[in-house]
């Protein structure tokens, strides 16, 4: 069973997360290979152009930058609710990229 998820933990921003142009969009960042579902309580604020810019999908360095905003953001979160997987790992290894 499933604890209940605490809401959109973060704030709704109005600037996207990379290029801090008007967010028109959110982008999920956050898989949990426990189940390999998405995390969607958690979400980055995004502008259309750096969600869809490349060729319909998002650049690399948009969806690293995502990421690792979504995890340093939701750390403790990520590790009470999603406890199999090692976020620390992750970030640090994102910041690597
Ligand atoms: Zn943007």
């Amino acid at each position: 069973m499933r604890p209940v998820k605490e809401k959109q933990r973060i704030k709704i921003g109005d600037k996207c997360v990379f290029c801090y142009r008007q967010a028109t969009e959110r982008h999920h960042p956050l898989k949990y290979s426990g189940n390999n579902h998405e995390i969607d309580e958690i979400s980055i604020p995004i502008c259309t152009d750096c969600h869809r810019g490349n060729f319909g999908d998002i650049f690399k360095e948009v969806k690293i930058k995502c990421e690792i905003k979504a995890i340093e953001d939701n750390l403790e979160y990520l590790e009470k609710n999603y406890p199999k997987f090692n976020w620390s790992q992750r970030l640090r290894y994102l910041k690597t990229l």
